[in-house]
């Protein structure tokens, strides 16, 4: 095929600069590993064109083609009655390739929490949770193949990073999702994918450019897109602060929420080690100036961790910190840490999550603790590393 994914892949991280341990944030062998074949998502409108022309399709064929998988969510074209029969394999190859394929499920929450393990074309592994509320439905979704920015509290940080995610690769998730929703996978029948959050593996401003063609295709309508709006959309991010930057002149309202984990540097550099690229007062100052472009309040997450970062004097300097900017632009997101295995660190004992949270609201800031969906299927928050345990494992092949 003609067509050849662009080299720039437009990282926020290499943007800011070239220097320092960020730089190589791919794996030495991501060049080896090729591309994810591309898919309709990847492609932009004259592409699609391009490759029905050689096909020998006529143009309009796309838009049903874009209309069936943003719509409906099938990919099985042959199932299309407005469709001739004769192209439906060639243009189900050229359009609709395999690009994830679920490995594994595990549920918890009653049925109302599951994640996926998939496998990609190079047979790497990646992880989605969806998960049912009483008003909304949330896919978490990965936008990298393990994750470069080296948490020392989160499972996928161990990984490393092996490469980025195609467009198509982050838009199968949700489009399988939205379809698994929509054909009553979860108890109670019938729902819409309501929710998506970028909190899965990977640092997606990262990945910049797929990760953009992804949330266009996934908040546009159809047959543009699959029309879950981008104010339900949240992006979190480790503050990779060109990358925020370069998100504010989008002009398309996803939310945006921002690792902070610690309220100084001195703390921060030691828990998230990008601070060392991007410090405390760069990152809310981009959050901030988030806020004033999109008036969208700043998610600050926080893993809260036993003696760590969860004393009332980090909660103070907190506060201090973020009404430095002004009164109702961010909401505090603490998160019970998930303690994963060999690490040094705890959960916070749950009066000092209290009071963590009280004071930040007698300060005026409002918080709300994070609940922690999937913990005993390793679903939470941090927990998404792979892993491959039979015997945890409800194998679906
Ligand atoms: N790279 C993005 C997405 C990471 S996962 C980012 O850094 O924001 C989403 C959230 O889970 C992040 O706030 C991340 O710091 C947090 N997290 C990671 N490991 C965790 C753990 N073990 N317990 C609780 N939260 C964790």
């Amino acid at each position: 095929m003609a067509i050849q994914r662009e080299h720039d892949l437009g990282s926020g991280i290499t943007e800011g600069g070239t220097q320092g341990a960020f730089r190589d944030v791919l794996a030495k062998n991501h060049s080896r590993r090729g591309k994810a074949p591309l898919h309709l998502v990847d492609m932009t409108d004259e592409q699609r064109k391009e490759v029905a022309a050689q096909l020998g399709m006529p143009a309009f064929r796309v838009k049903q083609l874009a209309q069936h998988y943003f719509a409906h969510g099938d990919t099985d074209v042959h199932n299309y009655s407005d469709f001739p029969a004769r192209f439906a394999d060639v243009a189900k190859e050229a359009f609709f390739p395999t690009l994830i394929e679920p490995v594994a499920e595990q549920e918890a929450d009653n049925g109302e929490t599951i994640k996926t393990l998939w496998r990609l074309f190079d047979d790497s592994r990646i992880e989605s949770v969806l998960m049912k509320y009483p008003t909304r439905t949330t896919l978490c979704i990965s936008s990298q193949v393990g994750c470069g920015m080296d948490c020392p509290f989160c499972a996928t940080g161990r990984l490393g990073l092996t490469r980025n995610m195609s467009a198509g690769e982050i838009v199968e998730q949700v489009r399988i999702a939205a379809y698994q929703c929509a054909h009553g996978r979860l108890p109670g029948g019938s729902t819409r994918l309501s929710n998506i959050v970028f909190m899965g593996m990977g640092e997606a401003l990262g990945n910049y450019k797929a990760m953009m063609t992804a949330i266009r295709q996934i908040s546009a309508l159809p047959p543009e897109g699959l029309g879950i709006s981008a104010r339900n959309i949240t992006l979190s991010t480790v503050g990779v602060v060109p990358g925020i930057r370069k998100l504010i002149n989008e002009h398309i309202p996803v939310r945006l929420a921002v690792s902070l984990h610690a309220p100084s540097d001195e703390l921060r550099n030691e828990l998230v080690p990008m601070n060392k690229r991007f410090n405390t007062t760069q990152v809310l100052d981009a959050a901030h100036d988030y806020y004033l472009s999109s008036k969208r309040r700043v998610s600050i997450e926080y893993a809260l961790m036993r003696g760590i970062n969860d004393q009332a004097e980090h909660a103070k300097l907190l506060a201090k910190r973020l009404n430095h900017y002004g009164d109702d632009w961010v909401h505090v997101n603490p998160i019970p840490l998930n303690p994963i295995e060999g690490s040094k660190w705890t959960a916070s004992k749950p009066e000092d999550e209290q009071r963590f949270i009280e004071i930040l609201r007698s300060a005026g800031i409002s918080a709300t603790l994070r609940d922690t969906r999937g913990s005993d299927i390793d679903g939470a928050c941090g927990q998404l590393a792979a892993k491959e345990l039979a015997n945890n494992l409800v194998s679906r092949s």
